[in-house]
């Protein structure tokens, strides 16, 4: 016989595992069913051991300008990564997270089935053992709610030689035992850029090839331009506009090397094949990672089954998270409006409130975007060429870091931070920030951007001194009319 729930949650990502608390907490009895470890993409091989192994990328670059601070190493050259003890460091975080959450399911009583789910019917799921077999008493659950949160995989690059040894994707790359001498990354999304951005200070000479005529679409023009100054600082080289084609071994330079002709080629096993505006072109590393992106990840779901509808792979929800088939849910990546942790965080309470009865939109008003690069980048609202696009007429307040007590004190002075305000009023619309610490400034203007602040208001709220957020009441002054940031005169 089937085991009742009032809610089942298929898949224990940042999306599950959340929406599976809450309701726990609002009086729900919940399974959840997860084919691999709890915590998803971001616990396991996204979000939380990329920004270990960048703690550690960023220790490295902080010795190695200890001198700057006064701190005397008598053999600089000695400061190097290994490699082994970062992968180690960053395993052991990713476990004790998992664990967290796993303890966090038993406290709370959630039933954890460990397998494939696949609907049955808009209130029953079965559940695949992952060693294939279906063991008779987790076959089947009844809920009387369903929440689809099963994410999104890596997108393949359907090219010749994608299947070679040396290319990579954001999973392999997380179990390198070697560093490479150069490695071309397809793709300048936030995953290209973030492992840019780890990479080149660990000793890889990087090449990032991206078929936009820009990386980072997404970012405000200003930012990015600011932002490509750092990466060129890093020996990165950037191609865009160069859409990749092929990958194959390079056979000839490799028959060079083994000749001793060529011994700077004895790396470089791969060439990508690009075209670009000027024709066709090749670029040689030792190994490709390929990041051009996650889809939904829908297979095997029983999804059609059933008569959910979904674009291409992604499960269609409205803003309380409901799909068209009464008592079923989706939330996060599955459903592609913004693939982010958090946002499938929040989607997740929305959900579970408006099935026990709490009323609840999502708001996407104001989300945060951080990208953990050095220095960071973090938004939230449009960006100044969207508001351009759209014909909002808005005004700009700018303040550079390079003027802030506290960036100089930590020596961190490059980047701004970028106001976007309503012309009339001075709302604050949007802000971007490249910065120390940017991902964690963000927060207040999230918050002044979903609750509609003003930048007048927003300067007359007190900051500590010396903190980098004086930096947004800075930039805030400089949008009030008649007033002017204090610490920088244009
Ligand atoms: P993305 O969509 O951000 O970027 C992929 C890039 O690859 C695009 O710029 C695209 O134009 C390019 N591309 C596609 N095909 C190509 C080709 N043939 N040749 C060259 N370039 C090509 O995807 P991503 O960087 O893989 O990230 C996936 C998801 O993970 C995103 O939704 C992202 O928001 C999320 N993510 C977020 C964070 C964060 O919040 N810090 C970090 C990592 C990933």
């Amino acid at each position: 016989m089937a085991v009742k729930y009032d809610i089942a949650i298929v898949g224990g990502g940042p999306g599950g595992y959340v929406a599976a608390i809450r309701a726990t907490q609002l009086g729900a009895k919940v399974a959840v069913i997860e084919k691999e470890r709890l915590g998803g993409t971001c616990l396991n091989v996204g979000c939380i051991p990329t920004k270990t192994i960048i703690k550690s990328v960023r220790v490295l670059e902080e010795m190695r300008r200890a001198d700057r601070f006064g701190i005397e190493v008598d053999h600089p050259e000695t400061i190097r990564p290994n490699l082994e003890k970062i992968m180690a460091r960053k395993d052991a975080v990713v476990n004790q997270l998992v664990a967290g959450v796993e303890g966090l399911f038993k406290a709370y009583k959630i039933d954890l089935y460990k397998g494939r789910g696949r609907l049955l019917s808009p209130n029953r799921v079965s559940v695949e053992t992952t060693s294939g077999s279906i063991s008779p008493e987790l076959t089947e659950l009844e809920a009387s709610n369903i929440i689809l949160a099963t994410g999104s995989a890596i997108s393949r690059l359907p090219i010749p030689g994608i299947d070679l040894d040396g290319v990579i994707d954001s999973n392999t790359i997380l179990s390198l035992k070697e560093l490479p001498q150069s490695l071309i990354i397809i793709g300048g999304g936030i995953i290209g850029v973030e492992w840019a951005g780890i990479m080149a200070p660990l000793g890889t000479k990087v090449t990032i090839l991206e078929a936009l005529p820009n990386i980072l679409l997404p970012v405000d023009d200003e930012i990015r331009q600011r932002f490509q100054v750092s990466l060129k600082k890093l020996g990165v080289v950037v191609n865009t506009g160069a859409k990749v084609e092929a990958i194959e071994p390079t056979i000839s330079r490799r028959t060079e090397a083994t000749r001793g002709l060529d011994p700077h080629s004895q790396s470089e096993k791969l060439t990508v094949h690009f075209s670009t505006a000027k024709g066709p072109q090749t670029a040689t590393a030792q190994m490709v990672m390929v990041a051009v992106g996650r889809s939904p990840y829908t297979e095997g779901l029983g999804l059609a089954e059933i008569g959910v509808n979904f674009n291409r792979r992604a499960v269609i929800s409205n803003e309380r998270m409901e799909t068209n088939v009464e008592h079923l849910y989706a939330i996060g990546d599955v459903t592609q409006r913004i693939m982010l942790a958090h946002v499938a965080s929040a989607e997740g309470e929305v959900a579970v409130e408006n099935i026990m009865g709490h009323s609840r939109v999502m708001d996407y008003r104001a989300i945060p975007n951080c990208i953990y690069t050095n220095p960071e980048l973090a938004s939230v609202g449009p960006t100044e060429q969207e508001l351009k696009a759209t014909g909002v007429r808005y005004k700009v307040s700018k303040f550079p870091f390079s003027a802030l007590g506290r960036a100089v004190t930590i020596d961190e002075t490059s980047g701004i931070v970028k106001l976007l305000l309503s012309e009339d009023k001075g709302e604050i619309l949007a802000a971007h920030i490249m910065g120390p610490d940017a991902t964690d400034l963000i927060a207040e203007l999230v918050l002044a951007v979903k609750e509609q602040i003003t930048a007048e208001e927003l300067s007359q709220i007190v900051h500590a001194h010396p903190t980098l957020s004086e930096a947004i009441q800075e930039a805030a002054l400089g949008g009030v009319k008649g007033a002017s940031p204090i610490h920088f005169k244009r």
